[in-house]
This record gives structure tokens, C-alpha cells and sequence, in this order.
């Protein structure tokens, strides 16, 4: 939508150009009717705003509007420094009788290729680090919506031009996490448009007037997802989540070697940690799902017994931590069943209201249909009191830690229920209850860490560990596939070393988990060779791009046939040799910094994929094409710099690395690993 503007630098008034084209931001305002209604009116419709100028400060007035009033006023101010320009948004006066709901500022029109990479954080899927995705922007319709994220892992986002044309950047610097998400669209011919859309906290003090409480970033740059990462971290590193992140006592987690995401009984998920640690003296972290009597997914958050009793099982966790094992144990953070006969003690006054009084469920286990895990607020009272029975438990077991399911990727946004004492909608206060609850877990039962699913930059302080399965995203069919898709650390490139960070999907031979209380037979029995060999790399990859983002080594599923059965010597050989690696390299792959990864020239291969999940049901086919070598740069706290680089593939490999800190070449043998020190 076109509109004219007019500069004022001091009595010269000059005309500018549509919405952000000229670096200068336009709004939405979204007045909310009732429980479902919403008036949105954009600053395109309104008369063109008065731009003043004052050597870098620049200041817009938007003034008068037919359903806001005469008198409603919208102003933002940036201030301009080198090619990013920071901006803060207010407005008051509305007068509609309809109170202000949402603000989306700003909003912004880049200039974009005909076809380039969005780099964003996407909240579905495991998704809160970077998603590079390549879009066709000319085939876009003015407006089209590309994409629409929470964005938990880090709240920037980046149109990639590539090499000889200038990329675009918006980030909101928000240190609490108000409720909000970005809006990709395609903007005015050649243009993508950004946006960062703002849920208002709905108290009658906001009604008509209303201050954004955070700041806004737009900047113009040459470089790619790396440089957008670093420009971001300047900010990250100042919060003081960060700093408290980055001054815990880690040592516990950093002596890890492997971690083993397994299910089941101790029968079977403790014999390969014992295995593993007598082979190559690591210690095992031992992620411990589905060890309850229940089905998973059901009856949550009433875990208790294990399946085999409780003195059983803490002779069990005994065990595991008599051998030097790691133990940690799942639970679900922020779901109730609510097909289980607890929901009516409490359920529905925990739920995560819409505006509508609705809430989110679903039955994430589809060989359990009847049971619905409804997604909770964080003012959840007797939830919290159940979770605590539960870590009372578990702690008493001698867990070392305990993992929160969901909270790091969903644990955001705002929540209208009405049985609530927080201000209704939008603001801070999902963020601040989920951690206040965190902190009550952490006070009541100290020394006992906590865990959670993802990455998310609101609770880099609360979770001393995530998990995160970026590396297998392949298997994940509606994300994609490279060249088209592609993950990139991003969340290791602002905040490597404050958590740790561990896992994957990788099964060493591709068959999942068998929950033996499922009503259905699994449909790989007879199929198990063929998963394995129509899928030769699968492991390999999915194993490797974990520790060469600085992650900490970790398989999936992985049983004690895998380390003796001859005929996964070499999966296991490269388990070990990786392990042992990463625990020799940690001073970079657990406490550095990640510095810019530079280009590295190697040959690609095209690897088959089995789209293969937790709850599969069938397999399909996915092919990416991949560089043979995964590659990253780390500058350790020292100051030592170093490349870390890994040939997954089965033939040897010639590789060049061209990056600021580090360059060389060489040869790496199939499946083996190399530091490259700076000289
Ligand atoms: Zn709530």
C-alpha cells in the first residue's frame, strides 16, 4: 500500500517512498470486538505522517484517523546507527470504543531477490534454532503470508540475497519474552515484508494508549545467516538471562561424553550405558522416556509408579549412577490428559486460553487416539503441585536431573482464561509464571537440574540442558530437504556455553521404538535389513551435524545389540571415536564461542532419508544433497581458535576451508574427525 510521506529536516520537506522501502517502518493496529471480532487498520490508511529528522534521530507522527478518532496519534522514533536503525513505537488516543488488542511494529518492506533464503526460528517441530528456507518470492502475491512464528529460539529474522546484494534484518529486543510472533509476507513488488505482531496485555489503562515494551531493530547488511547470529548476540550477551546462564556450575553436564535417549525398561536401557562407559571410560548421560506404568501420553501429568514398582526402579537409577551414568528422566512440563479422570481437578483452569475459549490439544501418541494433551498457562496451580508430587518422587530416586517435555518450544504467548489473576491476553506473564514455577522446582529440590525440548532463549537461564533434534530434521517430511532447506546453529551462534545442549534422532539401524502396551503390531517387523541398508548415511549424518554444531554427542534408541552385534562395528567404532572427540575438544564444542564458519569446499552427496518419527506408522523417502563434510570455528574461552570438521560419508574426503579465523585443506578419512587449530 502506497503512501506518501514528507521529511522534515528543517524547513526543506521532501517526498519518500512506500512502506519501509525507505527504511522507514510502518504499524497495524488491531482493535479487539468482542471475543472473537478484530478491526485491523494498517498506517497505510492513514493521511501521511509527519517525518522529522534531527542527525540521526528520526521521528514519525501518524495523526488523526476516521475509526480512531481526530485526536489518536501513533509515534515512532529510531535511531540510526552505521546501516541499523533501532526503533521504539507508542500511540494514544484511541477513541473507537473498541480497546487496542494487537500492534504489529514494525512493519518493514526489504528488498529481496526473485528467489532467496528467509532465515527465522519456526516454534513447530523442534524448530527454535535457524531454518533456512528458500523462497520464491516472485511468484508471492502482494501480501501472501510466508511464514508466521512464535520465534522461542531467538527473535530475529533475515532476507538472504546472497553473495553481491544486500540482506535485511529485523530483530526485537525484548529480554522478557513478551507474547508476540513474526509475520513474513511478500511486500510491494520486489519487497518481503517483516513484521513483529505484539499481543497487549488487555488491562483498561491500555485501552487507548499503549507503549511497546521493547525495541525494534532494522539493519542492512552483506553476509549471510552467520552475520545475522552475531549482530543479534551483541544484544543476547547483555540480558541478564544470559549472564546467568553463563556463571552456572555446568560441570556435571560438561563431563558427558554420550547421551542415550532411550525408552523402556531398565533391562534394556541400562545395559548399553554400562557398555558404552567400560568401552571408552565416558561417561553416559541416560535420557529416560516412557519408563512409567502408563501408556505415553496418557494420564499425564500422574506418572507414578514406574512399570516394574518403585523399589525396583530406584534400584535401577542406583545402578546407573553407581557405574558413573548421568540419569535424567522425562516428565511433561506443561500438559494435563484431559481424557483422564484427574482433568476435572484442575485441568480446565490450567489450560492456555484464546481469546475465544478455546484451548490447544491433541493426541501426539497415534496409537492412543482417546487421550488429549491440552497445552497449559503458566499460572497453573494444582498442576504445579502434581509435577512437584512427581519430582518429590523422582529426586528421591537420585535423579540428576529431571526433563521438563515442551516448555522451551511452547511455553510462550498469551492466554485469555478467565479463572486466571494474570492481566488477560498478551505482555510478559507466560513467560514470568512458567518461570516463577521453574524456580519453585529449583528451590524446592537443589542440585536437581532441569531439562527441557528445544531451545528457548526465555528459559536460557532456568534449563541447565535441552534437547534438541535439529540434526535429524530431514526425517521430519514437512520441513524439506536441502539444497531448498536447511538447518543452521543459530541458536549455538548467540548462545553456545550458556546450557547444554545434546541430542538427535539418529538410530543406528533406523528401527524405532516399540511401545509393547500399543494396540497395533509395528509395521517394520520383516522390514528391519531394509531400513538399514536403503538408508546407509542416515545415521552418520544425523549423528554428526549434532557435535559439529557443538552439540554433545547422542544416539536414539540405542541398545546393547548395537555396541556387540559385528554387524554395526562400524556405526559403533564411529559413536566412540566421536565421543571421544567432543570430550577432548570441549574447551570448543561445549565452553566456546562459535566464531564465523567461513566457506568450505568438499564434495556433496545425495543422501535417502526414512521419514521415520517417534509414533511411525509407515516409511517414506527423503533425499537431501549435503556437503561430505560438516564444518564449524570456535574460539574457546582461552582465546584459542580452531575449526572443528567431520567426514561423515564412507569414502575419504578432500576438503578447503577459507574462513576469517581459520583456513586450510586436506584430506579426512570416511567417518572421522578433525580439529584445525588456527596458526
Ligand atoms: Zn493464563
Amino acid at each position: 500500500m502506497k503512501s506518501k510521506r514528507f521529511l522534515v529536516a528543517g524547513a526543506i520537506l521532501v517526498a519518500v517512498t512506500a512502506v519501509g522501502a525507505d527504511g522507514f517502518p510502518g504499524f497495524r493496529i488491531e482493535l479487539f470486538d468482542g471475543k472473537t471480532g478484530t478491526v485491523s487498520i494498517a498506517s497505510g490508511d492513514f493521511a501521511a505522517p509527519t517525518v522529522t529528522q534531527e542527525g540521526e534521530r528520526t521521528r514519525l507522527a501518524w495523526k488523526g484517523h476516521p475509526r480512531l478518532g481526530d485526536g489518536f496519534t501513533a509515534t515512532a522514533e529510531g535511531v540510526r546507527s552505521g546501516d541499523a536503525t533501532s526503533w521504539t513505537f507508542s500511540c494514544a488516543g484511541n477513541s473507537s470504543g473498541l480497546p487496542l488488542g494487537r500492534i504489529a511494529f514494525p512493519v518493514v518492506d526489504v528488498p529481496c531477490a526473485d528467489k532467496g533464503y528467509l532465515l527465522h526460528s519456526p516454534h513447530a517441530g523442534g524448530g527454535t534454532m535457524g531454518w533456512k528456507k528458500l523462497i520464491d518470492w516472485k511468484s508471492l502475491k502482494p501480501g501472501q503470508l510466508v511464514c508466521s512464528t512464535l520465534s522461542p529460539g531467538f527473535r530475529f529474522v533475515a532476507v538472504l540475497n546472497g553473495e553481491g546484494r544486500d540482506s535485511h534484518y529485523l530483530d526485537v529486543r525484548d529480554a522478557k519474552s513478551n507474547a508476540g510472533r513474526f509475520e513474513v509476507r511478500k511486500g510491494s513488488a520486489g519487497h518481503a515484508r517483516l513484521a513483529w505482531v505484539h499481543d497487549m496485555p488487555l488491562v483498561p489503562e491500555n485501552a487507548a494508549a499503549y507503549r511497546l515494551p521493547y525495541t525494534a531493530t532494522v539493519r542492512t547488511y552483506r553476509g549471510d545467516w552467520f552475520e545475522a547470529a552475531a549482530f543479534y548476540r551483541e544484544w543476547a550477551k547483555t540480558t541478564s538471562r544470559f549472564a546467568a546462564a553463563k556463571s552456572r556450575d555446568m560441570s556435571k553436564l560438561r563431563d558427558i561424553g554420550l547421551w542415550m535417549w532411550n525408552r523402556g525398561l531398565a533391562e534394556t536401557v541400562i545395559p548399553p550405558v554400562e557398555r558404552f562407559q567400560k568401552d571408552t571410560g565416558l561417561k553416559v548421560a541416560l535420557d529416560w522416556y516412557w519408563w512409567f506404568k502408563e501408556m505415553p501420553g496418557t494420564f499425564y501429568p500422574d506418572y507414578w509408579p514406574p512399570r516394574k514398582g518403585a523399589e525396583k526402579f530406584k534400584a535401577d537409577v542406583q545402578r546407573l549412577k553407581a557405574s558413573g551414568a548421568f540419569t535424567q528422566v522425562y516428565l511433561n512440563g506443561m500438559t494435563w490428559d484431559e481424557d483422564a479422570p484427574s482433568w476435572k481437578d484442575g485441568g480446565i483452569e490450567s489450560v492456555a486460553m484464546r481469546r475465544d475459549g478455546t484451548y490447544f490439544s491433541c493426541a501426539y501418541n497415534r496409537f492412543n487416539p482417546d487421550h488429549h494433551l491440552a497445552n497449559l498457562c503458566g499460572e497453573a496451580p494444582r498442576f504445579h503441585s502434581r509435577i512437584m508430587e512427581q519430582i518429590a518422587h523422582l529426586a528421591d530416586c537420585g535423579f540428576d536431573s529431571i526433563y521438563l517435555d515442551m516448555i522451551g518450544c511452547n511455553a510462550y504467548g498469551p492466554c485469555f482464561n478467565p479463572a486466571h489473576r494474570h492481566v488477560p491476553g498478551g505482555g510478559a506473564h507466560m513467560t514470568d509464571d512458567f518461570r516463577a514455577y521453574l524456580k519453585g522446582v529449583k528451590a524446592t529440590f537443589p542440585g536437581v537440574l532441569l531439562s527441557t525440548e528445544d531451545c528457548g532463549e526465555a528459559y536460557v537461564d532456568m534449563f541447565d540442558s535441552n534437547i534438541s533434534t535439529h540434526s535429524s530434521y530431514e526425517r521430519h517430511g514437512w520441513i524439506g530437504t536441502a539444497p531448498d532447506m536447511e538447518f543452521v546453529p543459530v541458536f549455538q551462534a548467540v548462545y553456545h556455553g550458556c546450557a547444554a545442549v545434546f541430542g538427535n534422532y539418529a538410530i543406528v539401524d533406523n528401527v524405532p521404538y516399540w511401545d509393547p502396551r500399543w494396540p497395533m503390531k509395528p509395521w517394520w517387523t520383516g522390514h528391519e535389513e531394509s531400513l538399514r541398508r536403503d538408508y546407509p548415511d542416515q545415521f552418520a549424518v544425523e549423528f554428526a551435524r549434532g557435535p559439529a554444531w557443538g552439540l554433545q554427542p547422542s544416539v536414539h534408541n540405542f541398545w546393547l545389540h548395537h555396541a556387540t552385534n559385528a554387524a554395526y562395528a562400524a556405526e559403533y567404532r564411529f559413536i566412540c571415536d566421536t565421543a571421544l572427540f567432543y570430550h577432548d575438544n570441549r574447551r570448543f564444542l561445549f565452553d566456546g564461542e562459535m566464531l564465523n564458519p567461513g566457506s568450505l569446499t568438499c564434495a556433496k552427496a545425495r543422501v535417502p532419508f526414512a521419514e521415520v518419527s517417534v509414533f511411525a506408522e509407515k516409511v517414506t523417502t527423503r533425499t537431501s544433497e549435503l556437503p561430505t563434510v560438516f564444518h564449524n570455528v570456535w574460539r574457546s574461552p582461552s582465546g584459542e581458535t580452531a575449526a572443528i570438521l567431520v567426514n561423515w560419508s564412507r569414502q575419504a574426503q578432500a576438503w578447503n576451508l577459507k574462513s576469517p579465523a581459520v583456513s586450510g585443506e586436506g584430506v579426512l578419512a570416511p567417518r572421522a574427525w578433525v580439529r584445525l587449530s588456527a596458526k
